[in-house]
């Protein structure tokens, strides 16, 4: 069997052997070990947030937009408004659910690559009064741009409205303090920086906005006020838990911490980030966020400018050497995507760079300036 390739996309991720091992036992639903496994999951995804005081954390199966929209249809009330702050696809998708739940929608939306402005909310929420929740994406995982979550969080209290956030691609690496910024939700997702398997998303939410939120969800299977009832009742999940999943999160998590938490989580993919950044930087590929801006999640570059480039041929070559790019997502302009999350550290990033310059070296799509700066 050929070895198995590195993942350097934002989820599915490379994960490491014991995570992938602890789906090797079958779980009962009903059975109370499980019902223990998914209580302490819970716990600490809801430290991880410094949610214990006044949050709960509600576990949902599927990917990560199962959980955005099952965010918004429980939390935004059928009379309520939401302004999404769009400033990539990601931000785009969030409206997307919106409208497609029938909620009344503000949109305020910015180009790729430029952060959401907080005076712009400010004056946004001044002029309408009947916005009663904001949603935000702290990372934009189209390109890697970390929104400013703090100032966006202030301004929302500040006006009295509710913040939901999608923290899918920076939970558990950035720092977000539910408590602290007094969000309304968090929604993340086991298979990112938490390094777990993909198949569960989660929330965390205020516990006295889900109590006020029965009622609200136009759909059954995404109702968070349901299945968290459901969930404090019985111990278990409403309908068939993804129990490889969950265990596997556990085992994820159980490394989380023996590494160190958060802080060195993060350190890791500041790591990994920098070396790509060093490397590829001087071989003359152009990073597309101002730094600034750029979050240590996934890395955005500019495609080379030669007139012959084409992803497909740069992902085969770069698969061939075994990894595993990720497309651009941005619709002007030509780029590709580098995942620095998952369990890699940057000893691999480092083999990935110089990947990545061998395969742009042998297709002949370096500018010969670019070849000369890396010679
Ligand atoms: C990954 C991701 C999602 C969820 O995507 P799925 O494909 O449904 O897992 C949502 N928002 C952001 C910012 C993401 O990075």
């Amino acid at each position: 069997m050929q070895q198995a390739p590195i993942l350097l996309t934002p989820g599915p991720l490379t994960t490491s052997l014991a995570t992938r091992t602890a789906m090797l036992t079958d779980w009962g639903s009903w059975d109370g070990s499980f019902n223990a496994l998914t209580a302490s999951v819970c716990a600490d995804l809801l430290s991880i947030a410094n949610g214990k005081t006044h949050h709960c954390c509600i576990p949902l199966q599927g990917s990560g937009t199962f959980a955005v929209e099952a965010a918004l249809g429980t939390l935004v009330p059928r009379t309520g408004k939401i302004l999404v702050l769009e400033n990539g696809a990601y931000g785009q998708r969030m409206s997307k659910i919106a409208r497609a739940i029938g909620r009344d929608l503000a949109v305020l939306s910015w180009p790729d690559g430029v952060a959401v402005d907080a005076q712009a909310v400010k004056a946004k929420l001044q002029s309408d009064p009947t916005i009663t929740q904001i949603g935000l994406i702290h990372c934009e995982t189209a390109t890697g741009l970390l929104n400013p979550l703090p100032e966006i969080a202030r301004i929302a209290n500040d006006a009295g409205c509710e913040l939901i956030v999608d923290a899918m691609s920076s939970f558990g690496a950035l720092d977000i303090d539910v408590e602290a910024l007094n969000l309304c939700a968090v929604i993340a997702a086991s298979g990112k920086c938490l390094e777990g398997v993909p198949g569960m998303g989660f929330v965390i939410a205020k516990t006295a906005a889900i109590a006020l939120a029965h009622g609200n969800s136009p759909s059954l299977a995404l109702d968070l006020a349901d299945q968290f009832e459901y969930l404090q009742r019985t111990g278990q999940w409403r309908f068939t838990p993804p129990t490889h999943v969950v265990a596997a999160l556990r085992a994820a998590l159980d490394q989380y911490l023996a590494e160190g938490g958060r802080a060195t989580r993060l350190a890791r993919y500041i790591s990994n980030a920098k070396v790509l950044i060093e490397r590829l930087k001087s071989a003359g590929l152009k990073l597309f966020l101002n730094e600034k801006l750029q979050a240590p999640i996934i890395l955005t570059f500019h495609a080379p400018a030669h007139p012959d480039y084409q992803f497909a041929a740069f992902y085969a070559a770069m698969r061939e050497r075994g990894f595993v790019l990720y497309p651009g997502k941005l619709t002007q302009i030509e780029t590709f995507r580098v995942g620095c999350i998952g369990a890699i550290d940057s000893a691999q990033l480092e083999q990935a760079a110089h990947a990545i310059i061998d395969v742009l070296t042998q297709l002949n799509w370096l500018t010969p300036a670019a070849e000369k700066n890396h010679a």
